[in-house]
């Protein structure tokens, strides 16, 4: 039996010298890492980190690893992508124990699988180890179920990087008049485009959305409105990135079943506008 005789845990984590291991950081909160993320920091080399993986106990998770941001900082740039696939590999092959650290889950939108695929190319052993992805863990952290019996059977995660196309815009708006959720990460510099883009292909601009700015973190914050007012809400509280954008019906279950806006149209219905005016 596997159970007496097979390996434990900790034997199927040990992390071969010369190997990478693509690790997904979770959202950002340190207790949001996987127990073995941290059993391979621990015996980790090197870490090539992210901006948006979990690095303020980076130093102890990882004791004996030297520590390379490869992350965009504000004032320096990021590393290219290939010159970091280039620095994951050559470290492998000068025999050290490589984590390359990510924010969420190495393979949503984090470019995991081009890093997997220059290791393997160069004969190099890789290993993935999955993370919780802000796609659903973001939402969450503010109260709001990516599906909710009755309310949403499905949800479709997309990358707001680029603006969508009218074809993508047209199916999104499709997935929720029909009660799916839709969830846009990279979405604040093309949130206008999108919510718009959603409305004109017929989804009712009265379906509320939410933004979560750093989510899971205490730098947590919210902002709430229908689709129709969230370039405006968002902007009226200065929300920016990174930021989860989630829409549909399941947004009504945020923090208290009552909207700030519920029932309000216009500039009134604005979250946050109230604080403005008090503090104007
Ligand atoms: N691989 C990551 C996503 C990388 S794309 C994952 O699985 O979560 C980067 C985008 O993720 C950001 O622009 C933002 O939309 C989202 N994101 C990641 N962490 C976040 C956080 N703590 N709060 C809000 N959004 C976050």
């Amino acid at each position: 039996m596997s159970a007496i005789t097979g390996t434990s845990t900790e034997t199927e984590t040990e992390f071969a010298p010369g190997s990478v291991a693509l690790v997904g950081g979770g959202p950002g909160a340190a207790d949001l890492l996987t127990v073995r993320a941290l059993r391979l920091l621990r015996q980790a080399d090197v870490v090539y980190f992210d901006r948006l993986a979990p690095t303020e106990d980076l130093a102890v998770w990882a004791p004996r690893a030297r520590l390379e941001d490869v992350g965009k900082r504000p004032g320096h740039h990021k590393v290219p992508q290939p010159e970091i696939n280039r620095l994951l590999v050559a470290s492998a092959l000068a025999g050290l124990r490589v984590v390359r650290l990510k924010g969420g889950d190495p393979f949503v939108f984090g470019r995991g699988s081009e890093e997997a695929a220059a290791c393997e190319q160069a004969g190099v052993p890789v290993t993935v180890v999955p993370g919780i992805t802000s796609a659903v863990s973001v939402p969450a952290a503010a109260g709001i179920p990516v599906t909710a019996r009755g309310i949403s059977k499905s949800f479709t995660v997309v990358s707001g990087h680029d603006p969508l196309s009218e074809e993508e815009l047209a199916g999104l708006a499709q997935l929720g008049r029909q009660g799916g959720t839709v969830v846009v990460l990279m979405g604040i510099g093309t949130l206008g485009h999108t919510a718009a883009g959603l409305m004109r292909h017929g989804l009712d601009a009265r379906t509320p959305a939410g933004l979560v700015e750093r989510g899971c973190t205490p730098q947590q914050r919210v902002c709430l409105a229908p689709v129709d007012q969230i370039l405006l809400a968002s902007a009226v509280e200065g929300i920016a990135s990174p930021a989860v954008l989630v829409i549909g019906e399941v947004v009504r279950l945020a923090a208290g079943a009552e909207l700030p806006w519920s029932g309000l149209t216009g500039l009134a219905g604005l979250t946050g506008l109230t604080d403005l005016v008090d503090n104007a």
